[in-house]
């Protein structure tokens, strides 16, 4: 008897082994990533990895009694989305908050923010907001006394929608101590009136005595800030993003939503560069983590950001004659920081939009991997917006990866060339040189800076029409790329940038089940209506986190 039952179980192992069965198969057109093989008919998993991807018959021979089996007519898989440069927290926080985005009149702006208050206590502090000056031309930026009769009881800090400027109203200024004897703060800006009085509008580092003085968030806000961030992601086929933090308690909340059993997000960590010595710490006693919670690097900071004219640029601002843009980070702190956080074997990533910030943050990275020798380090320049012809041949020459936002490209279209000269804008979100060129091209979004859905940045990369239809052939064209190129960068590039291209990134057998199925093939759709494509499903490490497939 034992020998029988031994043969019957060997027997038993032997079947599994050679046709084992699937938990779930999904059969539709399948766009794998993987240039050896980039299309198919379907994809099989087991657990969280993919079985197999193949033509329908391939995949359907892996299904058995308890496979759940998927056909959506017409329906387009891709590998899960990952997002390369997010704020899952700040994204997360900004879906409950008052929403100013797409406030069109200071009127407007100000009513929402009254309705939005009636609903707090006395005290609660009004954040996020994302507001766009832009959106009422030929108006000044906006002034506390626009806000401060309807905010009696609550301090006020909104954001502008590119996160460098912010707009306190009288009570914030108060809580930060702050008022008309403040002096400038090095690599920011106060907004004063005629009078010297403050309007409230304070401009990147000045923006820190506020922070400073917010206080900061329960492990309950936080925890429910990630649960929102994480549905949204589901819905939109996120499966992975480079999150840049704020600080270790974000860290603390993905593990305790993981310790639930609700972790539906791979997060890759990214902490502020001027932190880099906490990073390196915890890299050599913890480790970097694994492929859901990760330490993955720090992220700095060069400049800040053209709608706020604090990037850095060669030339001054055309509507602002008397500035070039600021340092957010002084030179040398910059310098020294990213050569201290490369010995200790942190991924470093900056921020860099002028012109002449990327020129020089390539520099400094040319210096520091000379300095410290080959190693598979992987810096990045986060934005890399406006760039010199000279400046785009070097990254793929330094191996310096461009990880740029396409939906920045159709909101700053709609105003951009006020702001800088013809030259320059060639070299705006140049997309397509930076491929030709050779360089590895990275997406994101920049969330809640810019709306997380990749089907937004698909349309941006792919049509660069504007926000204002102004551009319906698209704004600087000549930088379009194609759908699969856009998909690319999304994908299999984006699992690049954050060290994960061996597991993810690709629909490919032993990889991680990470996929999403739309509702129709984007491929075969007019490239102006990608975000009329609808989300099915969402696949996250095999397990379901987006179900459209049962609703009507
Ligand atoms: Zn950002």
């Amino acid at each position: 008897m034992p020998f029988l039952r031994l043969i019957f179980v060997l027997a038993l192992v032997l079947s599994c082994s050679t046709t084992p069965k699937a938990d779930l198969i999904v059969y539709g057109r399948v766009w794998t990533g993987d240039s050896a093989n980039p299309w198919a008919g379907g994809i099989a998993i087991r657990g969280d990895t993919i079985l197999a991807v193949g033509d329908s018959a391939a995949v359907a021979s892996h299904g058995g009694p308890d496979t759940r089996q998927i056909g959506i007519p017409g329906g387009f898989v891709t590998p899960g989305f990952m997002d390369d440069h997010v704020h899952l927290f700040t994204g997360g926080f900004q879906l409950t908050s008052v929403d100013l985005r797409d406030a069109d009149t200071p009127a407007e702006f100000t009513r929402r923010i009254k309705a939005f208050v009636g609903r707090l206590k006395p005290g609660e502090w009004v954040l996020g907001g994302v507001w766009d000056h832009e959106k009422w031309p030929g108006t000044p930026l906006p002034d506390r006394a626009w806000i401060d009769s309807v905010t009696p009881d609550n301090p006020v800090f909104i954001l502008r929608l590119d996160g460098h400027m912010a707009l306190a109203n009288t009570r914030a200024l108060a809580a930060a101590r702050m008022d008309r004897s403040t002096p400038e703060i090095p690599g920011g800006s106060i907004v004063r009136r005629a009078d010297g009085e403050l309007t409230g509008v304070l401009k990147d580092e000045a923006m820190n005595p506020v922070y400073a003085a917010i206080p900061t968030p329960s492990a309950e806000q936080l925890d429910s800030a990630l649960a929102g961030a994480m549905r949204h992601a589901a819905s939109l086929g996120v499966t992975a993003v480079a999150s840049m933090v704020t600080g270790w308690e974000e860290i603390a909340a993905l593990r305790r939503a993981r310790e639930r059993g609700a972790l539906s997000l791979r997060v890759a960590n990214y902490l502020t560069l001027a932190s880099w010595r906490s990073a390196a710490d915890s890299l050599k006693s913890a480790g970097p983590g694994d492929d859901w919670i990760r330490t993955a690097g720090v992220k700095g900071f060069v400049d800040g950001s053209l709608g706020s004219t604090t990037a850095l640029m060669s030339e001054p601002y055309r509507d602002a004659p008397g500035t070039r843009g600021l340092f957010v980070t002084p030179e040398d702190s910059i310098r020294q920081w990213i050569g201290a956080a490369d010995s200790a074997g942190l991924q470093v990533v900056v921020h860099a939009i002028g012109d002449r910030a990327n020129d020089l943050l390539l520099d400094i990275f040319d210096s520091v991997a000379t300095a410290h020798g080959a190693r598979d380090r992987r810096f990045r320049v986060e934005h890399a917006q406006h760039l010199r012809a000279a400046e785009i041949p070097r990254f793929a020459a330094l191996g310096v990866i461009p990880s740029m936002q396409p939906y920045h490209a159709a909101d700053d279209g709609r105003w951009a060339s006020k702001r800088i000269g013809p030259e320059l804008i060639r070299g705006t979100y140049a997309f397509r040189s930076l491929l030709d060129a050779g360089a590895r091209l990275i997406f994101g979004s920049d969330w809640y800076v810019a709306p997380l859905d990749p089907r937004l940045g698909l349309e941006a990369a792919v049509t660069r029409q504007t926000l204002d239809g102004v551009n319906p052939g698209g704004w600087v064209p000549e930088e379009k790329i194609t759908l699969e190129e856009a998909l690319r960068a999304y994908t299999v590039s984006n699992a690049y940038g954050v060290f994960a291209e061996a597991t993810r990134g690709m629909l490919k057998s032993g990889y991680r089940a990470d996929f999403v199925v739309f509702d129709r093939d984007l491929t075969a759709i007019a490239p102006d209506s990608l975000s009329d494509a609808r989300v099915m499903l969402t696949v996250a490490g095999g397990r379901i986190v987006w179900d459209q497939v049962k609703v009507p």
